[in-house]
């Protein structure tokens, strides 16, 4: 039975943390600060990471916290945080991405906590869009009409049942672990991407900000339970696809 491969787009795919990470941490921050500042001024650094920890934590994404508390339209906020002067230059994978993406047997899915249009821009510059049979970005991760993204094991399931029902058959790769875990616990198979982790780098969405992403990178010397297989380029993963399909 061929797999269904999920991949994750930042950190995955590319490597998220040499530029866009930074950008994208400081935008968020900027708009975090402006929407709870009073009187014209933006609020300050202490309060701004208070309430991107404190509702990561709550609701999985800074973003959702946002959304629920500060009155803010997802596309807001995603527009902001993905806001570069200059995307090509930021952006860096490893090489022959393209011919492993190729040669790896089975339908690949793109599954990014990233807004569309970002994530389309970056498909389309390592030439990669092709490959992916269907392109889900936050915008269409919604479960009875509210925005769920990884890792929520809601969104997971309706992407199973969406995908024929075999759990098994489903493999996530990614390089945020609390997302790992989500699939494993419904029986998906899990990829942890480690290459391109770093210690203070900020996910899309403020799903995996500096605190989170620093525990992940500590882990990287183990195998997590949540983890099938580990690996640190996706060339690497071709020596593991014995191991991850049986
Ligand atoms: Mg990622």
């Amino acid at each position: 039975m061929s797999p269904i491969w999920f991949f994750d787009l930042d950190n995955t795919l590319h490597d998220a943390s040499h530029r866009v990470f930074p950008a994208i941490n400081s935008n968020m921050n900027a708009f975090i600060a402006d929407v709870l500042g009073e009187g014209g001024a933006p609020a300050d650094a202490a309060c701004v990471n208070a309430a991107r920890i404190g509702y990561l934590r709550r609701y999985g994404a800074t973003l959702l916290g946002m959304v629920r508390h500060h009155q803010v339209r997802p596309a807001d906020f995603l527009e902001a945080a993905h806001r570069f002067d200059d995307l090509p230059a930021m952006l860096r994978a490893e090489r022959g991405l393209d011919a492993l993406l190729a040669r790896l047997p089975g339908q690949k899915i793109l599954l990014t906590n990233a807004p569309l249009r970002y994530s389309t821009d970056v498909l389309r510059h390592f030439g990669l869009q092709h490959y992916f049979t269907h392109h889900i970005a936050i915008e269409s991760m919604r479960v009875h009409g509210r925005l769920q993204p990884k890792p929520s094991k809601a969104l997971l399931r309706k992407l199973i049942a969406r995908h024929g029902g075999n759990a098994r058959r489903c493999v996530l790769v990614e390089d945020t672990l609390a997302n790992l875990k989500a699939a494993k616990s419904l029986g998906m198979r899990t990829v942890w991407m480690t290459g391109y982790l770093r210690g203070s780098v900020s996910g899309q969405s403020g799903t995996a900000p500096a605190a989170g992403n620093a525990a992940d990178v500590a882990k990287t010397r183990k195998r997590p339970p949540c983890v099938d297989v580990k690996v640190q380029s996706l060339k690497q993963l071709f020596d593991s696809l014995s191991r991850l399909m049986r």
